[in-house]
């Protein structure tokens, strides 16, 4: 079973993004923002990671250049999530290692195509 982190300080996008990745026999957690991330990736490095960019303490940039400076077995897939009007911030975001991008607000079947398309599932 694969692991999932989801990070993003909306209580309700964790709860959607939950509701949505349980059905492909994820395994879920959630942090709400990038230092709590941070330490649930240290306890336990998750192989895929959900990761808001806007959040109070650590935003998802900062969180992303700490994460890929890590020097570890295996780097999880990071799926950066955003608003449509953030392009700058997506380019941002694939540069400091994302892999791949998905748009909020995003149903099932975006997040199925993305988990398909980083072969998560
Ligand atoms: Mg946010």
């Amino acid at each position: 079973m694969s692991s999932c982190l989801i990070v993003d300080d909306s209580k309700v996008i964790r709860k959607v993004a939950r509701r949505i990745l349980e059905d492909f026999q994820l395994d879920i957690d959630e942090a709400g923002d990038g230092q709590e991330a941070l330490d649930r990736c240290g306890t336990s490095m998750p192989d895929v990671i959900f990761l808001d960019w806007n959040m109070p303490v650590m935003g998802g940039m900062q969180f992303l250049k700490n994460l890929r400076a890590q020097d570890v077995e295996k780097q999880p897939t990071v799926i950066f999530c955003t608003t449509e009007n953030d392009m700058s911030h997506i380019r941002e975001a694939m540069e400091a290692g994302a892999d791949e991008y998905i748009m909020k607000p995003f149903d099932r079947d975006i997040i199925e195509a993305k988990l398909n398309q980083v072969g998560v599932i």
